[in-house]
């Protein structure tokens, strides 16, 4: 439908989840959620979408307006947030769990292909090529990793990032990134010179949000805390953000989260 041959339909605005928007009818006032893999049919942040309204009596067509362009681990951040204030504590721990690791992948991405091929003298060769190779590659070696796994490799390419100077460089790590990744020594962070880079590396060292995570999963299905559950995902949040403005891999910089789920399946 061309939207300016209708000037007639109303807009709404998007309350944007990571899974989900939601948005009042302009008409019948109902509010509307939207699933983005089953009603949107893409991941991609929503500047201007038609829906129509989930009122059977109503069913009207209107435009809805304004997502968030956050990439995928700050808006589960926030989801987190919103879980929290209705109490939904067990939802907000897996939230804050699951943006940490999605925050590991997208820096991983970041450090081992977009900068080693941006630092590389021949940039502009074969480029698109070269990235999606390697982004394979990098799936292929990461997929099964969990928490522990992710944040061991995290931590290592935080202190290794400076040698991947090339894509040759970036390609070779890739390829040697072993199969288990060992833990990296609480002592090699200390050694850091840059006071803000240690802080936040033993920050991520420490956190214990996988540990609560497992609690709530496994077989005891704890009901965590307001206390617990306040302090493991404020901890989560300060990090992730801080460290994303620490490397520059912020969403103006790098907004390529959902770069290996453009399409809803
Ligand atoms: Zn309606």
């Amino acid at each position: 439908m061309d939207i300016a041959m209708n000037r007639d339909i109303k807009s709404a605005d998007i309350d944007p989840t990571y899974e989900n928007i939601a948005a009042t009818c302009p008409s019948c006032m109902q509010r509307n959620v939207y699933n983005r893999a089953s009603d949107i049919g893409h991941f991609r942040a929503i500047s201007n979408h038609r829906v129509v309204c989930l009122n059977n009596e109503c069913g009207a067509p209107f435009d809805v307006v304004g997502d968030l362009i956050n990439p995928g681990h700050e808006m589960l951040l926030l989801d987190s947030w919103s879980f929290f204030r209705e109490k939904r504590y067990i939802q907000a721990v897996l939230s804050a769990a699951t943006a940490y690791e999605l925050f590991f992948a997208h820096f991983l991405r970041v450090e081992l292909l977009f900068r080693p091929n941006q630092r590389d003298p021949d940039f502009f060769a074969d480029e698109i090529r070269w990235l999606n190779d390697h982004a394979q590659l990098l799936v292929k070696r990461t997929q099964r990793h969990g928490f522990e796994d992710m944040r061991r490799l995290f931590l290592r390419v935080a202190l290794d990032r400076h040698s991947l100077t090339s894509r040759a460089a970036a390609a070779s790590y890739i390829a040697g990134l072993p199969k288990k990744p060992s833990a990296v020594k609480r002592g090699e962070i200390e050694t850091l010179a840059n006071l803000e880079r240690r802080k936040l590396l033993l920050d991520v060292f420490g956190a214990e949000i996988a540990q609560l995570r497992n609690k709530v999963v496994h077989k005891d299905a704890l009901r965590p805390s307001r206390e617990k559950t306040e302090q493991a995902i404020s901890n989560a949040y300060k990090t992730i953000f801080a460290i994303g403005a620490h490397f520059g891999i912020g969403d103006t910089d790098y907004h390529l989260n959902e770069s290996r789920e453009d399409a809803a399946p």
